[in-house]
C-alpha cells in the first residue's frame, strides 16, 4: 500500500469558466493558470504521482511548455492514471477537500465525483469530494481563490 498527497491552489480570474474535477461550474469566475486551472485535478495528479514516486505535475507537464497552454486537465489525469497503472499499481480510493468561500460546491459534488471516477477508472463509491469554506480567514477566506487537498491510496 502506498499513500499519496497532493495540494494545489489558484486565484480567480474573470473571463474564463470555472472547471473543477473536469466539470464546468456555472456562475463563477475561472481560475488563473497556464492550463484550464482545474485545481481539483492538479491536486489529484500530484497525489497519484506522489504515491508512485513518479515526480510531480510540473515535471510531467511544465507550465513553460506551449503544448499545455489551456490544456484540458482531464486528459492529463487520464494519462497520469495510466502511468501509475503501468508502474504496477491499482488505485484504491481518492479523497479530496476543496476550500473556497464561493461558489458553493454542494450541488456539484456528485457530478465531480462521478467524473473523477470515470477519468480514473474507479467506482464512484471509491471517490470522495468534500467542499468547505475557510471561515473568512486569509486570502481564500477573502474569496481570492481556491485551495484543494487530495489524498489517495495505491496498492
Ligand atoms: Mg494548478
Amino acid at each position: 500500500m502506498r499513500v499519496g498527497f497532493g495540494y494545489d491552489s489558484h486565484v480567480f480570474e474573470a473571463g474564463k469558466p470555472l472547471v473543477l474535477g473536469g466539470v464546468t461550474i456555472p456562475g463563477s469566475d475561472g481560475l488563473k493558470a497556464h492550463s484550464d486551472g482545474d485545481a481539483v485535478i492538479h491536486a489529484l495528479i500530484d497525489a497519484l504521482l506522489g504515491a508512485a514516486a513518479l515526480g510531480d505535475i510540473g515535471s510531467h507537464f511544465p507550465d513553460t511548455d506551449e503544448r499545455y497552454r489551456g490544456a484540458d486537465s482531464s486528459k492529463l489525469l487520464e494519462k497520469v492514471a495510466g502511468e501509475v497503472r503501468a508502474a504496477g499499481y491499482a488505485i484504491c480510493n481518492i479523497d479530496i477537500t476543496v476550500i473556497c468561500e464561493r461558489p458553493r460546491l454542494r450541488e456539484h459534488v456528485n457530478g465531480i465525483r462521478c467524473n473523477l471516477a470515470r477519468l480514473t477508472g474507479l467506482d464512484a463509491g471509491c471517490v470522495s469530494i468534500k467542499g468547505k469554506t475557510n471561515e473568512k480567514m486569509d486570502d481564500v477566506g477573502a474569496g481570492k481563490g481556491i485551495e484543494v487537498h487530495a489524498a489517495i491510496l495505491l496498492s
